[in-house]
């Protein structure tokens, strides 16, 4: 299977006009990405436009939204519904990113709600999990991602998962946005851990796995030269264009060395 690669534009740019100029940029280097899938996720406001605008149906890129609520619709003030992002052609939709369970309270039992929400709408959800550095330091990191994957997952039969995809993406809190790189051994190892927990609890055997935090260009083909690292997660250097570009073309050159 092709690596994923998933931009996280978070609340980014702050106007239309920049979240078309970023993506025209993409779009004239379709026709380079033959050995990866690239996943745009701009902020809510954005995404019909960009939807339209770039015939994002047919487009190699696809759309995918940073959050959802859990229900379809009803008096849930200020909230966008899975239901209503796959009207506007998303795919993907990020769930219980590290950045909403801090600044927004978003606890397990919330995302455990959304992901069973996001799947019964035929939706493929990107579940993150990732310890803090002080649990990190603790040596707790694998008791925590599998606590995350046990609340997160628990509304979720395997049935409804294996009719549709479920991403986790293992993101350090500690390597967000940090610059701190996590090492990709311990990554890998910790990616293995999830990969163990989703085939054993939860009897899981299509996930796909991918990693986030502070991924550049430098550091890109480090993580995904493993096959258990099927992608990233991209927060920071997806908005420097230049950059993102580079990480693209050194996952798609190195898949395509494996391949050849
Ligand atoms: C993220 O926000 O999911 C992320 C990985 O950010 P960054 O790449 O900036 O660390």
């Amino acid at each position: 299977m092709k690596k994923l690669i998933i931009a996280n534009w978070k609340m980014n740019p702050v106007s239309l006009k920049e979240a078309e100029s970023f993506f025209s940029f993409f779009k004239k280097e379709e026709k380079n990405i033959k050995n990866v899938e690239v996943v745009i996720c701009p902020p809510f406001v954005y995404i019909e436009s960009l939807a339209k605008r770039f015939k994002i149906q047919d487009s190699r890129f696809k759309i995918g939204s940073q959050d959802c609520f859990w229900e379809n619709q009803g008096a849930y003030t200020g909230e966008i519904s899975p239901l209503m992002l796959k009207n506007l052609g998303v795919e993907y939709v990020i769930v219980g990113h590290s950045e909403r369970r801090n600044y927004l309270g978003e606890t397990d039992e919330i995302i455990s709600k959304k992901i069973k929400s996001v799947f019964e709408n035929g939706l493929i959800p990107v579940l993150c999990v990732g310890e803090t550095l002080e649990q990190k330091e603790k040596g707790l990191a694998e008791e925590i991602v599998r606590k995350q994957l046990e609340k997160d997952l628990k509304n979720v039969s395997s049935f409804m998962i294996q009719d549709s995809r479920l991403i986790v993406a293992y993101e350090p809190i500690w390597a967000i946005g940090t610059g701190n790189d996590c090492q990709p051994k311990d990554a890998l190892e910790i990616i293995k851990h999830i990969k163990n927990i989703l085939d054993s609890r939860f009897k899981i055997h299509d996930s796909r796995l991918l990693y986030g935090g502070s991924v550049d260009p430098g550091d890109a083909t480090n993580y995904l030269k493993y096959p258990e690292i099927e992608g990233a997660l991209v927060g920071g250097a997806s908005l420097k264009t230049e950059e993102f570009k580079k990480i693209i073309n050194e996952v798609s050159k190195s898949a395509k060395t494996e391949s050849a």
